[in-house]
Parts: structure tokens; C-alpha cells; sequence
């Protein structure tokens, strides 16, 4: 057997055990890469202010993301998104009693981690989905073969599929970026092109202070300066995916 065919089969082979591998296992492996969380380099992180954020401004976060990232609207199942409201409920399963529903909102926003130890980077046979060494995780386009393992790996829900032509529901268009095609996953890149402008994310600017944005590894950092003074939760942090996206409650 060549060489490159036995290396996909291994691949293929992890990727079928998908996220039921030890995370700690993986890591020490050195699969997932990049330098976040180890104090080297930047680690970009959010931090989501659940009491500030109400539903017209989680609306129009939505809506800043997906109108700039030319995320199609599909009125079905087959819906893409990148960043979303839901209830405190499903999106922190086993952390909830009765009392934190005292919150002014029981929604709130969720959208991809870009976790330290990303389940969805592992599975990938065609490293479609990688993680740079400032932590984001992305997706080439280009490389995706749609097979869904990291939709499979993925315990947030965080990637969608793209069933049709997505081109199709899209009412306006960005020119300055890329739209897809059907057959490939898609989601939020912690607006990796913006960042690199110098800019914030785009929800993190429609949030209107309800979303601290910076560098993980920056004891200066606003993100870091607020996870000091405030209480925070992650999402299923039992799992050890490492996430980057906190939450303020
Ligand atoms: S939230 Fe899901 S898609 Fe995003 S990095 Fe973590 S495992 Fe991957
Ligand atoms: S960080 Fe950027 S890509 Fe991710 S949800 Fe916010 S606006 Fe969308």
C-alpha cells in the first residue's frame, strides 16, 4: 500500500473515532497546533456579557456577521449560521439551576469557540479545517471535501452544512468576501480578516459593549481585565476542547 493512501486511512480511521478520543491524549499527540493558551504568542478570545446583551442587540450582531460574511438565510433545517441566540439551557447543559434563570435574558449568543484543543481540527482529512498560532480556527473552502467529520466532532453545534447552492438565498452580496458552494462547512473565523486590518469582529462592535474582544495571553487585554473582575462560564468545559469564548454571567 503507498504511503499517502495508509496515511488517509489512518486519518480517515481517527476521524471515524472522532471525538470519542481523550482530548488530553490528542493534545500531548500534538494534534490541534498553534501556540494559544500556553502563554507564547496571541490567543484571541471573547467574552460575552450575558446581562448586558438583550434581543435586539443579539439581532443585530446576527446580522452584522452574516451580512458581511454572506451567510445565506434558509427558512429550514438546512439554515447556515455563524453566530446565534439560544437558550442558557442548551447551550450550558449540566451548569444551569433554577436561580441562574434570574438573568434579565435567557438567551444568549453562541457561536464557534475557536477552542484551544479543537475537536474539529482533529478529524479533518484534508486539513480543510486548521487552527492558526493566534488560536483562530478556520476553515479553507477550497480543501473541504464535505465529508462532516467536524460537524461530527463538534459538541456546540457550531458549523453548518451547505445542502443547496447558497448563492441561491443570498438577497445582497459582499464583494469583498468569498461566498460558497454547496457541499462544503462553513462557519464563524473569529472575522480573521478583519482582525488583520486591525478591526474588531463585526459582532463585537454591533454589541456595543456587550462582547470584550483581545488577546488571551495579555494580562492588559480588555478581555482579560474582564474575566478578572467578573464571573464566567464556559461551554462544556468537561470536555476539554479549551474554549475561547467566555461568558459573563
Ligand atoms: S466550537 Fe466546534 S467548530 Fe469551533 S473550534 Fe471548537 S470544536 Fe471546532
Ligand atoms: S467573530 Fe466575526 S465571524 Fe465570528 S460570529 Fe462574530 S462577526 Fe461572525
Amino acid at each position: 500500500m503507498k504511503s499517502s493512501r495508509r496515511k488517509f486511512l489512518q486519518i480517515a480511521g481517527l476521524s471515524a473515532l472522532g471525538w470519542s478520543i481523550c482530548p488530553s491524549l490528542l493534545q500531548a499527540s500534538g494534534h490541534g497546533g498553534g501556540e494559544g493558551g500556553n502563554g507564547q504568542g496571541v490567543r484571541w478570545a471573547m467574552a460575552i456579557d450575558t446581562r448586558k446583551l438583550d434581543d435586539k442587540l443579539m439581532e443585530e450582531c446576527v446580522h452584522a456577521c452574516h451580512s458581511i460574511h454572506n451567510v445565506p438565510k434558509i427558512n429550514s433545517k438546512q439554515n447556515i449560521k455563524w453566530i446565534w441566540s439560544a437558550p442558557f439551557e442548551k447551550l450550558f447543559p449540566g451548569q444551569m439551576h433554577k436561580f441562574l434563570k434570574e438573568v434579565p435574558e435567557e438567551h444568549t449568543l453562541a457561536l464557534c469557540n475557536h477552542c484551544g484543543n479543537p475537536s474539529c481540527v482533529r478529524v479533518c482529512p484534508t486539513k480543510a479545517t486548521f487552527k492558526r498560532p493566534d488560536g483562530i480556527v478556520m476553515m479553507d473552502f477550497h480543501r473541504c471535501i464535505g465529508c462532516r467529520y467536524c460537524m461530527a466532532a463538534c459538541p456546540y453545534g457550531s458549523r453548518s452544512f451547505n445542502f443547496a447552492d447558497p448563492r441561491r438565498f443570498l438577497k445582497e452580496q459582499n464583494p469583498d468576501f468569498p461566498t460558497r458552494t454547496k457541499g462544503v462547512v462553513e462557519k464563524c473565523t473569529f472575522c480573521a480578516e478583519r482582525l488583520d486590518e486591525g478591526k474588531r469582529p463585526a459582532c463585537v462592535e454591533a454589541a456595543k459593549g456587550a462582547i470584550y474582544f483581545g488577546d488571551l495571553n495579555d494580562p492588559h487585554s480588555e478581555v482579560r481585565q474582564v474575566l478578572k473582575e467578573r464571573y464566567s462560564i464556559r461551554r462544556k468545559p468537561g470536555l476539554g476542547t479549551d474554549p475561547s469564548v467566555y461568558y459573563l454571567i
